[in-house]
C-alpha cells in the first residue's frame, strides 16, 4: 500500500527556503515537515507520531518524498532556481550579484 505521507510542519528546524538531497544531484527541494504516522491511539486522539524522517517535494512539483534528516542539507537562496528547481540555474531573475 502506498499512501501520501502525512507531515507536521516545523519552520524552526527547517528555516531555509530550500534544501538539497544527497542522491538527487542538482535538484532543489522544499521541506514540508516531519513525516508522521498514526499509531493505535490515533483513531481516538487524532494525533500522529513523528517518524524522524522528513517529507519533501521537488521545487516545481508536488509529489511527496521521504528522506532521513542526515540526507538533507540547506541551500542558500541564490544556489538554486525557483522556477525550474535546478541547482546552479540562474534563469529565475533573482539578483545574484
Ligand atoms: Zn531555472
Amino acid at each position: 500500500m502506498s499512501k501520501r505521507p502525512n507531515y507536521e510542519s516545523d519552520e524552526k528546524t527547517f528555516s531555509a527556503e530550500a534544501y538539497k538531497v544527497e542522491k538527487y544531484v542538482g535538484v532543489a527541494w522544499y521541506v514540508l515537515g516531519w513525516e508522521t504516522e498514526p499509531d493505535e491511539d490515533t483513531e481516538w486522539t487524532g494525533i500522529e507520531n513523528r517518524t524522524g524522517r522528513v517529507v519533501m517535494i521537488m521545487v516545481g512539483d508536488d509529489r511527496r518524498f521521504v528522506f532521513e534528516l542526515d540526507e538533507v542539507t540547506a541551500l542558500a537562496r541564490e544556489e538554486y532556481c525557483s522556477e525550474c528547481g535546478q541547482i546552479g540555474c540562474t534563469h529565475d531573475g533573482l539578483d545574484r550579484s
